[in-house]
């Protein structure tokens, strides 16, 4: 161990006397590295992608010759590149280019902004959007298919909720799928009906948005690679260095792999495949794919859906709604089908992370991964700890919270969804339950690793909303709720941590990424204020001031 020490000392010495010149030193920043053995630094140099030395600005001097560009970061925080563990950027992407119903405070609001697509879309062809939450309106009532018939009667329109659970759709759309009184519930999903005449009221939750969705004719590839391509440059000028992408398809492959080919991605994607389902089924007879494009796209992950959302009560949950007691939720896969699916994923070497919001969903998830690992001793496996995941993790019952350290399942969670979910979780769930309810501080305490994502576009989607809902536990407006466990907030060292070291953990990128230290990739997020110290409240008007991946400037906040 001694020689050790010392050849390190002597390695770290040489390093620093006779350094070779880097490309890019960063100088002048008020660095967070993330690394415990040097928490803070003034500056970053950058060769090849990859960080060469971190220190002070004095020491720097030793990196910098006549070529290396010098950025002078000017007394800004610096963080580790800032990780999204779960979002959509297809959808991110779509909701800039689609009718983008977010901030409908009313039911006014809401019709008034579909009113105005209405004579710039021709006559028969689909209205779609997305992003509205009724739980704002007052009454907070869903819409019905008469509100839309109103101001459309000759388009069909589909418009999904924020939470992708749920979707309104028009008579003429109805017409279309062919739902009337008579059609009956497909698995896992509900026609909402009129509770008087048992007629369709428009509004389909989770598996029955399909008998709708199917209709509609799909973007096209080309439009498809923008949507992409949009939602990356969003994702870029916020601060996100790397996005964990929960869910795509076999068709979604093409469009991300052009634009990467193309140089248009500079945002590195770890990307998920939906199972069951061909998607699935190619990745685990495919493998992984790890670190192409330079670290830019690696895929390893299948994931699955297993209950729906609390906001439209499609969460599975162990006893019955608190504020409709004639449902408890519904659980949306089949545990048999998933059987085989986790079991082969475990041999190939595939992580498995899946959506799980209610109580019971989590727990028959774990028990699920629990009988996998069983099945599959680690001898049979490709990697001894597959670091599975669980999607939310939202309602947990006592007895499950210590399951995710004890199992080694690691829960990735939203802390926007606290402060969205706040105005009407007590209603669905009652105050016993809320005890278990975005349970971040319990399950650290309990030794599981919480990595922390936005679920982007069902939430906004902001590294700062974020960091803010993880601290405050409070919404936008500081508002908190009866019974509303002020005590699950994070220190901001936990905050920042879910969105750098334990997002590189769960995607087994911590030899590269999570930190900012001498051999990981040079991915960094400079920040207009400094997020460690200031009042809560002014984390929210805190902006990204500079993105950096790979030592390269990918985006740089008007000045
Ligand atoms: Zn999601």
């Amino acid at each position: 161990m001694k020689i050790f020490r010392s050849s390190l000392f002597f390695a770290l010495c040489s390093a620093v006397l006779g350094a070779e010149p880097a490309q890019t030193v960063f100088v002048n920043g008020n660095i967070y590295t993330m690394n415990e053995r040097q928490p803070r630094a003034e500056a970053i140099a950058v060769k090849d992608g990859r960080i060469v030395f971190v220190g002070s600005n004095a020491d720097a001097k030793k990196y910098q010759s006549a070529e290396t560009k010098t950025v002078d970061l000017a007394g800004k925080t610096v963080v580790p590149g800032l990780t999204d563990s779960h979002c959509h950027i297809f959808g991110i992407g779509e909701r800039e280019m689609n009718l983008n119903l977010e901030g409908a405070n009313t039911l006014e609001d809401f019709l008034a902004k579909v009113k105005e697509r209405v004579p710039k879309t021709e006559r028969g062809k689909w209205i779609t959007g997305r992003g509205w939450i009724e739980t704002f309106w007052k009454p907070p009532q869903f819409p019905t298919r008469a509100d839309l018939d109103k101001i459309a009667p000759d388009n069909p329109v589909f418009l999904t909720r924020a939470d992708g659970h749920a979707a309104i759709a028009n008579s003429a759309a109805l017409r279309i799928a062919k739902i009337d009184k008579e059609t009956t519930n497909p698995f896992g999903g509900e026609i909402l009906r009129d509770k008087q005449t048992g007629e369709a009221t428009g509004m389909l939750l989770d598996h029955a948005q399909g008998l709708v969705s199917k209709n509609i004719p799909g973007p096209t590839e080309a439009e498809r690679r923008e949507a992409f391509v949009v939602g990356v440059k969003r994702e870029l000028s916020l601060g996100w260095c790397e996005i964990q992408n929960a869910g795509s398809n076999l068709d979604d492959l093409p469009p991300m792999r052009q634009a990467l080919e193309a140089g248009q991605c500079k945002l590195r994607v770890f990307n998920a495949v939906y199972a069951p389902g061909p998607s699935g089924a190619a990745l685990l007879h495919d493998g992984p794919t790890l670190n192409q494009y330079d670290h830019r796209f690696t895929q390893r992950t299948i994931k699955v859906v297993f209950d729906g959302a609390l906001g439209s009560r499609g969460a599975a949950l162990l006893e019955p709604y608190s504020d409709a007691p004639e449902t408890s939720g519904y659980l949306t896969q089949k545990e048999e089908e998933l059987r085989p699916i986790f079991e082969e994923a475990l041999r190939r070497g595939i992580q498995i992370e899946t959506h799980a919001i209610g109580d019971r969903a989590n727990r028959v998830i774990l028990d699920l991964y629990e009988k996998a690992m069983k099945a599959v001793p680690p001898e049979q496996r490709k990697i001894l700890a597959p670091r599975w995941r669980v999607e939310h993790a939202q309602i947990l019952s006592a007895p499950d919270l210590p399951r995710f350290a004890k199992l080694g399942v690691i829960a990735s969670m939203q802390p926007s969804h606290a402060i969205s979910d706040l105005f009407f979780a007590p209603s669905r769930l009652g105050k016993e339950r809320l005890a278990g309810a975005y349970s971040w501080q319990s399950l650290l305490k309990s030794g599981a690793v919480v990595t922390g994502g936005s679920d982007a576009p069902v939430e906004r989607g902001e590294p700062m909303i974020e960091f803010y809902a993880a601290v405050a536990r409070k919404s936008i407006k500081g508002e908190s709720a009866d019974g509303w466990h002020p005590e699950e907030a994070v220190s901001r060292e936990q905050a920042l941590k879910m969105f750098t070291l334990a997002p590189a953990y769960a995607a087994f990128e911590e030899k590269d990424r999570g930190s900012i230290e001498s051999g990981k990739l040079a991915d960094l997020t400079v920040l207009s204020a400094e997020i460690m110290k200031i009042p809560a409240p002014e984390i929210l008007k805190t902006n990204c001031a500079m993105t950096v991946i790979g030592g390269e400037i990918v985006y740089e906040a008007p000045h």
